[in-house]
Order: C-alpha cells, then structure tokens, then sequence
C-alpha cells in the first residue's frame, strides 16, 4: 500500500522508500547511539550548572549581570570541552562570528593561513579574498592557503610553510561549503592538529565547525584545536534559537572575541540576553535529537538518489563529518526540480517555487530551497545548488526524520 499517495508520491516512489527504509537501518541505529552519548552530555551539563528557572530570565540594555546568559555559556563550554564559550544573539550569523573571531585574533602584520583551501565564500570580502575597504587585508592581515590534495591535508605543504615563518592563525573548515570536496572527519582533524603541532606550538587553530556539531561523539577542542566557531540556526540551535552564534574555546581567545563583539574593557560583561535564553537552552537540549534526524533524513537522500543512479556524497553508509549531503545531477533542470521539490515538501511557503538567482558573492546563479521557521534556518530541511556543473545539489537538515523523509520523497517525485 502507498501511504504517501494523497502527498502526490507514485507507487513507484513509495516501493523505492519502502526498500531503502530497510536497507538503511543498520546506519539509523549508529546514529542513535551517537544521539544518546550527546543528549548525555547535555543533560550532564544542564546538571553540573544548576540551570533553573531562573536562567530563563532576561535582561535589557547594557545586560550586566545577566546570569541565563552567563550560565548559558557555562553549559555549552561543557558540551563542547571548552574553557569557556561566548554564546550571543548580537553574533548575525556564522559568519559574524567568524569575523568577529579573525578580527579579534590577527593584528596587523600577522598571517591567517587556511589548510582546507579557500575559505566558505561569505568570507571572500572578510578576509580581502574579493576587495572590500573593511576586510582583514585591508588592516595589514596576509592570507595564504593550502589546498587539499585529493581530499586529504597537504601534510609537507603545511610542514614546509611552517618552519618557513610565522603563521598567527591556522583555520580548518570541516564542512565543505559550496565545494564538491569531502568534509572533515574528527580523525582527520586529530592527526593534522598533531601535525601541526610538531612544527609550531603556538599557532592559533581555529575550526569553523558549522554543521558539525554533534555528528560525532567528539568536538575539535577534545583533539587539540584552540577555538571553535558556529551557528544556532544550525546544528546547536536545534531549530529553536531564534539567532545567534557561539566562539568557544581558550579562555583568551574567547575573552579577545567578546572584548571585540562589545567593547574593549567590556567584553563579556555586557550583552542583553533579551529574553532568548530559554531558546538557546532549549535548542542546545534538543539538539543531538535534532542532528540525528537530520543525519538520517541525509542518508535516506543519499540511499535512494543512489539507487536512482545519481552520484551522492557522502554514501548513505559511509561515515560522516557533518549534515550536508551532496547529490551531482549532471543535468541542470534535475537540480532546480529536486530544490522545487524540496520547498513543496516544507511546512512553510510550500506554495512559493524558487528560482535560480544571481546572488551577491556567488559568480553563478544558485537556486534555495527553504521552507524555514527562522529565515536563513539550514538545521530545518533546506536545498540549495549552484547552477553549474556537475549541477550539485547540496542539502542539510530536517528537524524531525518524518517531516525530513517527506520533504526528500517530495523532491525525488518532482525530479522525476
Ligand atoms: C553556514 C556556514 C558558515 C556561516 O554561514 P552563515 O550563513 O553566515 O551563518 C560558515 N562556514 C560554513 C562551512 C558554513 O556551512
């Protein structure tokens, strides 16, 4: 019987879903294992601080004393085995996070040198990749990159730079942005930060973990890195922070970010939490649920476009690094039909039909798929391509397996 037929799916769409539900149970039950071992540590930082009612309280204006929000950033230090975190609303995005982190980390003179090669392209004008009058360049801040070679760390690229000279700052993107690469397990990010270390003890390692969190059981401070950096409308938001971004890490790092974020002087003492404490604390608790069904609504995508004869990364049984699943269409109208697809399937703006569109940054035009609660939410099931070939397809989320599986049967059918 086809259980999806009054959501416009075909039988022959639905018999796929049936024979792909069963082949992929084995990796489902790794991915609950994971969950649990993550809602542990959640809830055993929860507990450690004495998160109470009060912590839902807000304060407005300058914020001093604001101790949800203080205490806020003790729980997630915990989780994330940091020294300390720098949780706030006043971070835009991850990217605001990330700039704040460079900003507050590089002086004039020093080099930020990137060993996953360029940078996620919000960062072109930050860094002076693409000129802007305000980018870290423009301050004095060199850039150089090493690019990966067939997908792994370029080992004697990274050791030849750094008995060359001083590097300040050495930043690891995990996840593989608008690229076609792979996404950086934990192990790797292990074994390069021991490489690292063997030539330069002090160098900043600073890991843009978005999408990450909580995929595993073990965050980049537990192997070594200095200092994190993400978003709460991805992975630790679990759908229900409004906004916001976190910093975590050594202690001066993260006391050099917030007297940036604010003010000199400042730093983390102010900060209204104007109310979204509870979100954020919400968030955080549901979000090893949340990662977990949207690994799975992944490995569902990537089980049945395989079956389908598309080329998908990562497979659905292959071990992941973060959220994203990347499907190559090699056709351009299969990769705008799945994207519509996708919006068909969301609870919000199913109606609207997305189109490619020049966006600011990109050279080509891409297509978006999101059918969000929060604008820009890519924790909640989005799709978005670049209209060039191979004519990928790179998709994230899903804040429940149900509602994720839906939306994908949704696109697989448009596509078809
Ligand atoms: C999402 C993301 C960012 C930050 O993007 P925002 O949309 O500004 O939050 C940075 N790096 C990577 C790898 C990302 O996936």
């Amino acid at each position: 019987m086809n259980r999806y037929k009054n959501f416009g799916i075909s039988d022959k769409v639905a018999d796929l879903a049936n024979e792909v539900q069963k082949e992929i149970k084995l990796v489902f039950e790794k991915i609950e294992e994971v969950c649990e071992y993550n809602s542990l540590k959640v809830l055993k930082a929860f507990q450690n601080n004495q998160i109470s009612d009060m912590h839902f309280n807000q304060t407005t204006g300058y914020g001093y004393g604001d101790i949800g929000r203080d205490t806020t950033e003790k729980v997630f230090a915990e989780v994330l085995g940091a020294e300390d975190a720098l949780v706030r609303g006043q971070f835009i995005s991850g990217t605001h996070a990330l700039t704040v982190a460079l900003f507050a980390f590089l002086r004039p003179g020093d080099t930020l040198l990137s060993i996953t090669g360029k940078p996620y392209d919000t960062l072109d004008e930050v860094i002076g990749i693409v000129d802007n009058p305000s980018s870290l360049k423009s301050f004095g801040v060199n850039f150089e990159k090493i690019d990966l070679v067939n997908d792994e760390f370029d080992y004697q690229a990274i050791e030849d730079r750094l008995k060359q000279g001083k590097v300040k700052l050495i930043e690891i993107q995990r996840s593989k942005g608008y690229s076609t690469r792979k996404s950086i397990t934990i192990d790797e990010l292990e074994k390069v930060i021991e490489h690292i270390r063997k030539f330069d003890k002090e160098v900043i390692i600073m890991i843009d973990n978005c999408y990450c969190e909580f995929v595993t059981t073990k965050e980049p401070l537990e192997v070594g890195a200095d200092v994190i950096v993400g978003s709460l409308i991805k992975n630790l938001g679990g759908g229900i922070a409004p906004n916001g971004a976190y910093i975590a890490g050594r202690k001066d790092l993260v006391n050099l970010a917030a007297e940036r974020l604010t003010a000199p002087g400042e730093g983390k003492e102010v900060g209204p939490s104007l109310g979204i404490t509870k979100s954020i604390l919400q968030g955080l608790f549901m979000a090893p649920s949340v990662v977990a069904s949207s690994l799975k609504t992944a490995v569902f995508a990537s089980r049945i476009l395989e079956k389908l004869g598309y080329d998908v990364e990562p497979k659905y049984n292959e071990q992941r690094a973060d959220i994203v699943q990347t499907i190559n269409f090699n056709d351009e109208q299969k990769l705008i039909k799945y994207c519509q697809g996708i919006q068909m399937g969301s609870p919000i703006d199913s109606n609207s039909i997305p189109e490619p569109w020049d966006m600011p940054g990109y050279t080509d035009k891409v297509i978006m798929a999101a059918g969000a609660f929060t604008q820009g939410s890519s924790i909640e099931l989005s799709c978005d391509g670049p209209i060039r070939p191979p004519y990928t397809a790179f998709m994230q989320g899903g804040l429940t397996y149900e509602y994720g599986k839906l939306g994908v049967l949704k696109a697989v059918q448009n596509m078809m």
